[in-house]
């Protein structure tokens, strides 16, 4: 039944997409161009701002186009860009899998009998992942076809400051013009360039995610947000995981809340080389890895080998096809970026620039689409706000989660000097941890203020459990302009780890001991 129920359904949208033409727009403004608006890239950004767009009236193309990925493993995936394909969905679901890894654990202890071995299947987890994200793919594209936007799986590039040339696989060209043209084509994975065997053997996140066999004992290059996470999962599903640092962990965050979420994977079983840089990949008659490196500190060389070398040392912007250079479109030199106004025009009237391809934009989701649909709204003359990147909290999802929001210590002290800052701190024991006899040493919160008048909040840091859940609502006190006066008013829920943050009333200053006692 289920599946009959499934069937129809896919049916009647195809026939839905191959008889439906969108009605005339009454306050569409597209006149002599084809379209009011013409997005490249079905990302975040891009499906954010076309279908807010279209709500006003506008008539909207979205041309969304994946290349395979470098190895040419994985061919394509569908509509929805990095996050829903290959980025913040399948990890998030993947860093669920590991953490039921550690509940297991915590399992026995609360008395439940899990008979041993436990082993963890990369197949079917894998399945459900994929799954969901199909899932996603196919209501990115119904949404777009309710929203009337024109969906075309097309890769695009900029003619002229109102034309747009769609290429299909097969090669076929189409010409669109519009009045307002939007690149939102995010990035891609980056590979060393001078590494022997780097390309030839190693895998990206944008593999790891589609990899049909679990990828085994692990050499993970790089120590940022993608490195972490996914040497955070691969742990915790219980594979042989080591981590490549050429200099610190998580950098731009503060640096002692980036020390907790790396000394709490040390304890979980993440291995780390510190100052460590690969040389070379060699692969040997037995199909393993070799993996030559030099620790900087020493000089020395080192070899093991692994069944995977995952590079996870950024993202390169996808401008290459846009043909940004024939019309002038300014680029950063060093990062390829498109450089941006806060109003997300770029060098050349008409055409704008949202999301990772943003040249100093954060590289995450809510913001892609928060700055989407404002520019939409602006295009289509219905309010003049911009986007405020300000006080945009993230987090990391790592086996102990990282949330923050504002400043790290070091930039506060930068900005108002270390006398001028007050730190409130505290370390805490999430209740969950006691009977499980879990180790709490790195769940910390520092509440980083102002140290003089009514001390309004500069940065918010918070290790432990959901530290996205935790941060999200900080966050609004914190875009609110909330002070530790506020913070200290505030009645907190009991018995939660959110409350350790309204708890906080120890300064580094004082030099008190920052263990949170009783309850
Ligand atoms: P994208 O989502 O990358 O979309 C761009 C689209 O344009 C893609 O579909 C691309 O194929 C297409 N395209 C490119 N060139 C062309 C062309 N010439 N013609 C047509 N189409 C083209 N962010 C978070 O907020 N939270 C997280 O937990 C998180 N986790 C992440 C985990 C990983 C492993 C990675 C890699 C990223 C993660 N991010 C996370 C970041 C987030 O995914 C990105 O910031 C976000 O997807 C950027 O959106 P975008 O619209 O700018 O680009
Ligand atoms: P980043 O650019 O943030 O970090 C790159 C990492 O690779 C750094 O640790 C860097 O070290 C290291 N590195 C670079 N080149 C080399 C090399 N040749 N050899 C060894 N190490 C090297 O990239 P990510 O891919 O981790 O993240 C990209 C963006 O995606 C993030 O900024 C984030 O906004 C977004 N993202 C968000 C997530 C979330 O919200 N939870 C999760 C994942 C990604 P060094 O510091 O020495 O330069």
């Amino acid at each position: 039944m289920a599946a009959l129920c499934r069937a129809s359904f896919f049916l009647s949208f195809f026939f839905w997409g191959v008889c439906y033409s969108p009605p005339p727009l009454c306050i569409s403004r597209a006149g002599k161009y084809d379209y009011d608006l013409v997005v490249i890239g079905g990302g975040s950004g891009g499906l954010a701002c076309s279908k807010e767009a279209a709500q006003f009236g506008q008539k909207v193309a979205v041309l969304d186009y994946v290349d395979p990925t470098v190895k040419g493993k994985i061919k394509i995936w569908g509509l929805g860009g990095t996050c829903v394909n290959v980025g913040c969905i399948p990890k998030k679901l993947i860093h669920q899998a590991a953490l039921f890894g550690t509940a297991l654990k915590d399992a026995k202890k609360y008395g439940w009998q899990i008979s041993e071995p436990v082993c963890h299947d990369w197949a079917t987890m894998m399945e459900g992942v994929q799954n969901h994200v199909r899932s996603l793919n196919w209501g990115h594209r119904v949404q777009l076809q309710d929203k009337k936007v024109k969906y075309l799986n097309f890769k695009g590039s900029l003619v002229d400051e109102h034309t747009v040339k769609g290429l299909t696989k097969a090669g076929k060209e189409t010409i669109l013009t519009a009045k307002n043209i939007v690149i939102v084509t995010g990035g891609r994975p980056k590979y060393p360039t001078n590494i022997p065997g780097a390309v030839e053997h190693g895998i990206t996140s944008d593999d790891m995610f589609w990899l049909k066999k679990s990828p085994g004992k692990t050499l993970v290059v790089g120590a940022s947000y993608v490195a972490l996470e996914c040497a955070g999962f691969l742990t915790g599903i219980g594979l042989d995981t080591t981590v490549m640092v050429r200099s610190i962990a998580l950098r731009g965050f503060d640096q002692q809340m980036a020390g907790l979420v790396t000394d709490y994977m040390e304890t979980y079983g993440t291995k780390f080389a510190w100052k460590c840089v690969p040389k070379r990949v060699d692969k040997l008659s037995s199909g393993a890895l070799q993996v030559t490196w030099t620790d900087t500190q020493t000089g020395g060389e080192h070899q093991d080998t692994y069944d995977s070398v995952l590079w996870a040392v950024g993202r390169a912007p996808e401008t290459k096809a846009l043909g940004l250079d024939k019309l002038g479109v300014k680029l950063n030199q060093e990062t390829g970026k498109i450089v941006l106004a806060t109003d997300e025009s770029t060098s050349v009237p008409n055409i704008y620039a949202l999301g990772d391809i943003g040249e100093g934009r954060p590289e995450l989701t809510p913001t892609a689409i928060k700055a989407g649909k404002l520019l939409a709204r602006r295009l289509a003359g219905q309010s003049a706000e911009l986007m405020n990147y300000d006080n945009v909290p993230t987090t990391v999802f790592t086996p102990l989660e990282y949330g923050c929001v504002g400043l790290s210590e070091e930039e506060a002290e930068k900005r108002h000097g270390k006398d001028n800052i007050e730190v409130y701190h505290a370390f805490y024991k999430p209740l969950e941890f006691t009977v499980a006899e879990r180790d709490a040493s790195q769940c910390y919160i520092k509440v980083v203020c102002k140290r003089f008048g009514d001390q309004t909040i500069l940065g918010l840091h918070f290790t432990g459990p959901n530290a996205g859940e935790v941060m999200q609502g900080f966050a609004m006190g914190f875009q609110c302009g909330a002070t530790y006066s506020h913070l200290s008013q505030t009645v907190g829920i009991h018995p939660t780890c959110a409350e350790e943050v309204v708890k906080v009333n120890i300064t580094k200053h004082s030099g008190l001991d920052a263990t949170v006692t009783g309850c």
